[in-house]
C-alpha cells in the first residue's frame, strides 16, 4: 500500500512523525507537508504566490503553503504516482463537530478524497502529545483493518466504487484504558468565544480569534460521547452541502417568487 501523509501542525510536529513512524511499518508512505503550522486553514488553496517544496533531512517533504496545497500538489505532479490512501494528522487537539468545518487536518483528507482516494483524518482528542505513542499505533491499527477496503478501491474497475473520508479522534489515554473502536456522527458546539483584543506597542487593537464553543449536541451517538467514554472514534464525512431537507421548501418559494407572489 502506498500512503501520503500529510497534516496541519507542520511537518515537524511531533504527530506527523509518530504516525509516519507508524505506518512506515506497514506501508510505503511519503510525506508532504506545511513548513508552518496551518491549524484552521480547512481546504484552503494558495492561488496568488508560487509554491516551494524543500526536503528536510528525515525525508518529508515541506512545502510553504496549506494542507490542501500539499496534497493537491502531491497529486496532481509532485509525487508522479497515486497513493492508495491519503492520511492527515495526528493532529495536536480534537477535531469533533463543527471543528471538521475549519480542520486544516481534515481538509488536507479532504483533499485527497476529492481526487478519489480514500482518506482519513487523525487526531487527538487532547493538545500537548500525550500517549502520542498510543494515538500512532491505533491509527496504524485501522489503516490495516481497512486494507482489504482500500486494495478494492484502488484495483476496481468499477467506476461506482466510491472512496471514503473518515475522521477520527483517539483519546489521549494508555492503551489498555482505550476501549475499543465506535462509530459515531459529528456532535456540535456552541458558537465560538468572544475575539480578544490587545493592544500592541504601536498603539492599535490587536484582534484575537477566540476559542472554539464548548460542545453543545454531545449526546449519545456523537463523536463527542464516544471520545469522552474512551473510544476511538470514526466518523465518515461527506461533502455535498445541499440542504436536502428543504430542497423542497426552497423549491416552492422559488416558484412562489417567480409568480411574483412574495
Ligand atoms: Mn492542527
Amino acid at each position: 500500500m502506498k500512503i501520503l501523509i500529510c497534516n496541519d501542525d507542520g511537518y515537524q510536529a511531533p504527530g506527523i512523525v509518530a504516525l509516519y513512524e507508524a505506518l512506515r511499518t506497514v506501508a510505503d508512505v511519503e510525506v508532504v507537508a506545511p513548513e508552518q503550522n496551518n491549524s484552521a486553514k480547512s481546504n484552503a488553496l494558495t492561488l496568488h504566490s508560487p509554491l516551494y517544496v524543500h526536503v528536510a533531512a528525515n525525508g518529508f517533504r515541506y512545502v510553504n503553503g496549506t494542507p490542501a496545497d500539499c496534497v493537491h500538489i502531491a497529486l496532481t505532479g509532485l509525487l508522479g504516482y497515486r497513493p492508495d490512501l491519503v492520511v492527515s494528522g495526528i493532529n495536536n487537539g480534537a477535531n469533533m463537530g463543527d471543528d471538521t468545518i475549519y480542520s486544516g487536518t481534515v481538509g488536507a483528507a479532504m483533499e485527497g478524497y476529492l481526487f478519489g482516494i480514500p482518506a482519513i483524518a487523525f487526531s487527538q482528542t487532547e493538545k500537548g502529545w500525550a500517549h502520542l505513542d498510543v494515538a500512532a499505533g491505533r491509527a496504524r491499527d485501522l489503516v490495516q483493518q481497512l486494507a482489504p477496503s482500500i486494495e478494492m478501491l484502488t484495483h476496481s474497475q468499477v467506476p461506482a466504487v466510491a472512496p471514503w473520508l473518515l475522521n477520527v479522534n483517539i483519546p489521549n489515554l494508555p492503551d489498555e484504558q482505550i476501549k475499543g473502536v465506535k462509530v459515531a456522527r459529528l456532535g456540535r458546539r456552541h458558537a465560538a468565544e468572544r475575539v480578544i483584543t490587545q493592544t500592541s506597542p504601536r498603539g492599535e487593537t490587536m484582534y484575537w480569534i477566540g476559542s472554539a464553543g464548548a460542545a453543545k449536541d454531545e449526546g449519545e451517538g456523537t463523536d463527542f460521547h464516544a471520545s469522552q467514554l474512551g473510544f476511538v472514534c470514526v466518523t465518515p464525512l461527506q461533502v455535498d452541502l445541499t440542504d436536502h431537507e428543504r430542497l423542497p421548501y426552497w423549491a416552492q418559494t422559488a416558484a412562489r417568487l417567480s409568480q411574483g407572489q412574495s
